[in-house]
């Protein structure tokens, strides 16, 4: 890892690898190339379907012709195939993997022991993304092996800073994680569709009341993130008295909104915690 004297995102002296190169893995690979993390020269993908390698390679990755050759090429491997072929790609790749790999596995529900037991010698990295990956605004989580480093947790956090913002938890807090960030943008897409309703009920045409609905959204995360007040000063800010805006909060108020959201994340987490 070295960063760069400009205070610019620092450049990893590592070589990449992606087993499997479906759309998280191109989601990671474009972002690590355009955030200048890693030139994709660095980087090598394989994958059962062959168009998906062309994909990566029409962007300066190298397009290898099996898992075997991608971790004879690489340091770090990302394993970004579905969880239910996991067990038989490690189990394959396993010859080939020794100490000096970090596999850093995006696979949801796959534990760590489960990883450790069909990868081998290679040290552990379990990370929970979730789908705005796809457009460079990841929220995700992240636990380590039992033999992985402090500098293997800094290569990661780079990694993954290319396409959000990433954080490190106990493993047996990646359910909760999953109940949050992963299952959370479907929360938000619920709700951003029910405003737009709101906005066409009170005479928006369609697109634009989307369109505001969306956008705000996004402003309002922005606001939490940039201003680094507490959402509920940000709130009261709003809410001019008498005004428009305590009237909508009512609303929400008696309707359970903040017990809905909690609720969503509590029952989401136990279900991740059930299937893992
Ligand atoms: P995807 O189907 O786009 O990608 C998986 C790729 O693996 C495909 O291109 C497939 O051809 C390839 N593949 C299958 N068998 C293979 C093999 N034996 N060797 C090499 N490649 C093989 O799926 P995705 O959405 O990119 O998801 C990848 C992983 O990311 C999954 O494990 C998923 O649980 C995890 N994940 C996804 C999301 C998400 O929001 N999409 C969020 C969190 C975690």
């Amino acid at each position: 890892l070295r960063a760069m004297a400009d205070g610019s995102a620092a450049v990893l002296a590592t070589r990449v690898g992606f087993i499997g190169a479906g759309q998280m893995a191109e989601a990671i690979a474009r972002g690590l190339h355009t955030a200048g993390v890693l030139p994709a020269s660095r980087m090598y993908a394989a994958d059962v379907n062959a168009s998906r390698c062309k994909v990566f390679e029409s962007f300066g990755a190298n397009a290898c012709s099996s898992n075997a050759q991608v971790a004879e090429n690489s340091d770090v491997l990302i394993l970004a195939v579905k969880p239910q072929v996991a067990e038989k790609v490690l189990l394959d790749l396993r010859p080939k993997l020794t100490k000096e790999h970090l596999l850093v596995s995006i696979a949801a529900g796959i534990t760590i022991s489960n990883l450790q037991k069909w990868a081998g010698d290679a040290r552990i990295v379990r990370v929970m993304p979730n789908t705005p990956c796809l457009v460079g605004e990841t929220a995700a989580a992240f636990s380590l092996g039992d033999e992985a480093s402090e500098k293997d947790a800094n290569v990661v956090k780079t990694l993954f800073q290319a396409v959000g913002k990433i954080f490190v938890v106990e493993e047996k807090l990646l359910n909760a994680v999953t109940g949050l960030s992963g299952s959370g943008p479907a929360y938000i897409y619920l709700a951003i569709e029910a405003l737009a309703d709101g906005g066409v009920a009170a005479g928006l045409p369609r697109a634009i009341a989307l369109s505001l609905a969306a956008q705000t959204v996004l402003g309002s995360a922005k606001m939490v993130q940039e201003t680094q007040k507490h959402p509920a000063q940000l709130k009261d800010e709003v809410a001019s008295p008498a005004g428009t805006t305590i009237a909508g909060l009512h609303e929400l108020e008696k309707a359970g909104f903040r017990a809905a959201l909690i609720n969503a994340v509590v029952a989401a987490s136990k279900r991740s915690e059930a299937l893992s």
